[in-house]
């Protein structure tokens, strides 16, 4: 294998064969090929894309260069859901356990949060107690007995995506869909699951906040994961505000308590009961949208949804008493509420500032190594479209100290847009994409 010759026929619009991509990724994932062509190359990708096979080929090889959860000879299907990424997006804490009690095996690998986006283990972390870092084989263990369990990517999982996306990181090389693709699948295929529903989000708050692209990302992954023989579904929904209220670690996981006790905020219901439908379809245990969607409130009503969570929170060594005392959660040193400064309509919440705005409180991260603060973030009671009194109280900032009060302050004054007039929406759920199409919803 003659690296810079397959970097120049990439450069040049041509494509590497499987047997290449395979050869690549594995001499690439032991050491044996440099950073600097490995980028070189990457970049070529960003130009000139990836045809249907060589993507199948880069996405097998990097799931094959590490172990996988395995469910051998198990009959019970298993199915995951995936965001692309958001604020206030706690929808895989409440999906998880109420999709288990349907008969569905949920193997959840989550990421960290990734630029401006929270991640599910940092929320699931602020639980006291609570271990992510299973190993697989306690994961395979918990999933056959619990029906769900929720876990960071262990080290035996595509090494070669670990390299690879570090590498993407510092070369300008993130943003292009045949590489997402091949990350995030090559790690969605290593959880041995019989479908996936993918959660693509779209608008300013997203990694890719253009529709034409998202689309693109959504039928990109969809028809790979198909060539891998796991049937898949995404729906497109609007990240342009954040998801329900609360933005932050602790918070958010006291938003789900309250959602599992009857009192989640109607566009986080919407887009957990959506995506729920869609997991409960893929898995082949209801053939009907309608009853499918009553039979996951039912879940939620019953209180079946929140013992599972219980009972997944005690397996992976976590306190399940906040379910009733959410007070045991983190808690911030100071909260201070952030107020209307004229009277008008709410015309804007801005997700991404918000979501910086949690970095800088201390509940995310700038570097790798930071550590966060489970306690900090925001409630925003706004939404886009309400009116506003002058002093009305719209949010609440939560902050390890006063000038964690005062960043707040200004993240949500930059934030929040006031004025006169209707608010531009995305619709929440806007299309659901199959390996039939693109189809638009409402
Ligand atoms: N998340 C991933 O895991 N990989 C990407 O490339 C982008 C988002």
């Amino acid at each position: 294998m003659v690296i810079p010759s397959l970097i120049e026929r990439k450069r040049d619009g041509g494509t590497l064969t499987p047997a290449e991509w395979r050869a690549l990724v594995e001499a690439y994932t032991a050491g044996n090929v440099p950073d600097y062509q490995m980028s070189a190359l990457l970049m070529a990708v960003v130009w000139r894309g990836l045809a249907a096979e060589e993507l199948a080929a880069l996405t097998d090889a990097m799931l094959e260069s590490g172990d996988r959860l395995r469910f051998e000879g198990w009959a019970t299907p298993r199915v995951d859901k995936h965001s692309t990424g958001g604020v206030g997006d706690k929808v895989s804490l409440i999906l998880a356990p109420l999709v288990a009690t349907c008969g569905v095996a949920v193997p959840m690998m989550s990421g960290r949060g990734l630029g401006h986006t929270g991640g599910t283990i940092d929320k699931l972390e602020s639980i006291p107690g609570f271990r992510t870092a299973l190993s697989l084989r306690e994961a395979e263990a918990l999933v056959r007995q619990n029906g769900v369990a929720m876990l960071s990517p262990s080290p035996e999982v595509t090494p070669a995506d670990r390299k690879l996306y570090a590498l993407r990181d510092v070369s300008g090389t993130v943003p292009a869909i045949p590489l997402i693709t091949a990350s995030i699948l090559s790690k969605k295929l290593a959880e041995g699951l019989t479908g996936l529903v993918l959660d693509v989000k779209t608008g300013s708050g997203a990694f890719i906040p253009e529709l034409n692209r998202s689309l693109e990302l959504a039928r990109t992954m969809i028809e790979t994961a198909h060539r891998h023989g796991v049937p898949t579904v995404a729906l497109v929904t609007a990240m342009d505000r954040p998801l329900g209220r609360a933005c932050g670690n602790a918070l958010e996981i006291e938003e789900c308590i309250n959602a599992f006790q009857g009192h989640g905020p109607a566009d986080l219901m919407e887009v957990t009961y959506a995506l729920g439908v869609e997991m409960l379809l893929v898995a082949g245990v209801e053939k009907d949208p309608a009853k499918a969607r009553h039979r996951l409130e039912k879940g939620m009503q019953d209180g079946s949804a929140a013992k599972k969570f219980a009972t997944m929170i005690e397996a992976q060594g976590g306190d399940p008493r906040i379910l009733e005392d959410p007070g045991l959660l983190p808690q911030a040193a100071m909260v201070e509420v952030w107020r209307a400064p004229k009277k008008g309509t709410v015309l804007q919440v801005e997700p991404k500032r918000v979501g910086y705005g949690v970095i800088e409180l201390g509940g995310g991260r700038s570097k790798v190594e930071d550590p966060v603060d489970p306690g900090v973030g925001f409630v925003i009671s706004a939404r886009p479209g309400d009116k506003a009194e002058a002093g009305e109280p719209l949010a609440s900032i939560f902050a390890k100290d006063q000038a964690g009060i005062e960043a707040g302050m200004r993240c949500l004054s930059e934030a929040i847009t006031i004025g006169s007039g209707k608010p531009i929406l995305l619709p929440l759920i806007s299309h659901r994409v199959t390996i039939a199409g693109v189809e638009e919803l409402g």
